[in-house]
Formats: C-alpha cells, structure tokens, sequence
C-alpha cells in the first residue's frame, strides 16, 4: 500500500499523506522528476525519502516509487478541481429533525457508474475527496467505492452518524486503506437524547459503539457534537465523553433551512447560539471544488444547486460551465440586492437564499435583523 500522494493541484505540486496534517510543497522539476521516476518503476530517491522521514516519520529509503507514492498526473481539465464531496446516497438510518436534506431516498448510481464517476473525478484533478449522505456507510457499494477512490490516491474524508463504524467489513477496509480523516456526528449523551433528537431506536449505542470500535482501531476520527435544543443540557457530558475515548471533537450549533428552502430545521436551533459564525470571506466553491449527488450532478455546492451538471453524460468537460454557473449563485440578489451590509455578513449568497425562500426570521442569519434581536 502506497504510503504518500504526490500531486498536481491548482498552479502548485503538492506530496500529502492521510491522517498527517502536514503536507509539503513540491517545486516543479522535484515532481516531474518523481513522475519520471514513477514510469521507470525506479527507487525513491533520497531527497524524498529525507523529507518524507522529517515531516512523517516514514521509513522510504530504497522503496519503489510505485510501492511508497501514488504519483498523481495533471488533471485532463484546463482548471483544477482538487477537492469534490460526494453524496454515495441520500438515504439515511436516522430521523434528525435539524437535517439540512429535506428528502432521504434511498438511491444512486449503480455500482459500475459510481466507480466511472470516480474515475471521472480523479481526472479532473480531485484530491481531497468527501463521501457524504445521508448515511454513507449504509450504502452497499460503499466499500467498493471507497477503495477505487483511495487506491487513485485521494485524500478521504468519510461524514457519518458513527452508527456502522462497529462493522468489522467497514473497519477493516478503513485499517487497509487509511482514510485521511472520518467525521463522526454525536447527537445526545445518552439513549433518551440521542434516541430522541435522531427519533431512532438505538442511534446512541450503536453511535457510541462504532466511535469505541474506531478509536481502538486507531481510525483518524473527528467528533462533531451538533448541539441543538434537543441536547444543549448535555452538551458538557458529550465533550467528556469524546475526551475519555481520545478523540478531538469540534461543536456545531448553526442549524439552517434545509436546502431546498424549507424551515422546519430551524425549530431545533439553540436560540442563544445563533449568529456565531465568522464573517463570510468568499469561497471557490464551483471554482477549485463541487459537489456530487447521489446521481451524478455535479453542482457548486451542498447548498447551492442551481443548474445541476450531469457528469454521467457530460463527462469531465461538463466541468467546464460550473464557474459560471457559481458566479451567478453568488450575486447579491433577491432580497439581498444593493445591502450596504454584505461585505460583512455571515453568510454566502446561496445560504442566505435558502433562508429567504424558508421565510426564516432575519435574526437566524442576516444583520439586519441581527441587529434589531441585540
Ligand atoms: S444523521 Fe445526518 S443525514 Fe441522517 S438524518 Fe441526521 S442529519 Fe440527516
Ligand atoms: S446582511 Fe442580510 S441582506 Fe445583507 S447580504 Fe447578508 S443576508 Fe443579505
């Protein structure tokens, strides 16, 4: 199993490795000489094994290149998409009322088109790859997909409620093919909250039982505690508890509209904690990165889904439109046309949408109703 990806990504070169956070800039003649060494099926030179013990701890002296690096080609797109996220299937073991999809089908592409389309992405230059759901791991072509996309050498990141990870398949295809990072959504500290808030029987042991199952494996797993009206009372308990297994965690407490506009989400939302997040700084999202649906429509991103783009029958070149098509989402329009205040407002374009369209109160997101709640 290769141990480092070495790869094109936008104007740069770039060598990363799964569950490591630091990653080295390649200067351009290092990587074509990597890539030559690659063809050549030669040894990996020292310089590389050098800086690939100082910055992790890796042992590569005297390795093939095609044994230690997968050594990405540039993508066959005149621009760089480096990092996708990708919903395997929309369907989901859980109920959460806060869920940001208004709908959960269960659906997708059959197996052999999600490896295309994955194949698809690792032409256009995909490095940091999300898989998402709904529930991922619940999709039964996850495995597989998982594997093709790791073995082209992307950096994976696996969203989950946690609720599978005990499974020794899963955890076994994540001990052979390290993922970069799994993110694991907590719910509650205890069945009563966690049953309730995902109004699913048995979503608190079997969450708690994959986290256990994936910190033993010595998985790389992130804790998200999304807080809501539902566990805020808990939420000192869920951080102890993430801190006894190990693991790092992070909180989320900004529910937004689902969407496709609805606002039914917004109920769950802590009042005192709206409003929190930074200042919106742009996003290349439709630029550099883009979303996948369950059947293959690549859009700008999980919110903003404005003129979808068929990959299964467009192809890569498809690609091509998304710029203009984020451009277009993320022109101050609607009900945001001509304010004074959104070069410091905290949200995009498109999220500010989803909220207008769910008739939210303007003091979930927007400053001018901020200001009025302060
Ligand atoms: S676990 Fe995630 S995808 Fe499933 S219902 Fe809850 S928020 Fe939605
Ligand atoms: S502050 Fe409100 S009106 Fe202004 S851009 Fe942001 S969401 Fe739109």
């Amino acid at each position: 199993m290769y141990q480092a990806i070495v790869s094109p990504q936008e104007d740069k070169f770039i060598a990363v490795r799964a569950g490591q956070n630091a990653a080295m800039q390649l200067p351009s003649r290092y990587y074509a000489e990597l890539a030559n060494l690659a063809d050549q099926n030669a040894v990996t030179p020292g310089w590389f094994a050098e800086v690939a013990r100082q910055a992790w701890g890796l042992d590569l002296a005297a390795r093939p290149v095609n044994e230690a690096l997968v050594v990405r080609p540039p993508s066959v797109l005149p621009v760089t998409y480096s990092r996708a996220s990708w919903e395997i299937n929309k369907g989901c073991n859980f109920s959460c009322e806060h869920c940001y999809l208004e709908q959960r089908p269960f659906a997708g592409l059959p197996l052999a088109d999600k490896l295309r389309l994955i194949d698809m992405l690792r032409d256009m230059g995909v490095i940091w790859f999300e898989i998402t759901g709904g529930e991922p791991l619940i999709d039964p072509d996850f495995v597989p997909a998982y594997e093709r996309a790791h073995a082209a050498g992307m950096m994976m990141e696996i969203l989950t409620n946690g609720s599978r990870l005990h499974r020794e398949d899963l955890l076994d295809a994540f001990r052979r093919r390290q993922p970069h990072k799994i993110t694991v959504s907590m719910y509650g500290a205890s069945p009563e909250t966690a049953d309730a808030l995902t109004q699913t029987r048995g979503a608190f042991k079997n969450a708690y039982r994959g986290l256990v199952a994936a910190a033993e494996a010595g998985l790389p797993v992130d804790v998200t505690l999304i807080i809501t009206k539902h566990n805020v009372a808990e939420l000192d308990e869920m951080r102890a508890m993430v801190r006894d297994l190990g693991l790092r965690f992070k909180e989320y407490a900004s529910i937004s509209p689902t969407y496709t506009g609805k606002g039914s989400t917004l109920a769950a939302q802590v009042p005192d904690l709206i409003g929190k997040s930074d200042v919106f700084q742009g996003c290349p999202a439709g630029h550099t990165s883009f979303h996948v649906d369950p059947h293959g429509f690549a859009t700008m991103c999980k919110v903003g889904r404005d003129n979808p783009i068929s990959l299964i029958t467009e192809g890569p070149q498809g690609l091509l439109r998304l710029p203009g098509i984020a451009d277009a989402q993320m022109l101050r329009t609607g009900g945001c046309t001509g304010c004074k205040l959104s070069s410091t407002c905290r949200v995009c374009r498109p999220m500010a949408r989803v909220y207008q369209e769910a008739k939210a109160p303007l003091s979930h997101y927007c400053q001018h109703g901020m200001k009025e709640a302060s």
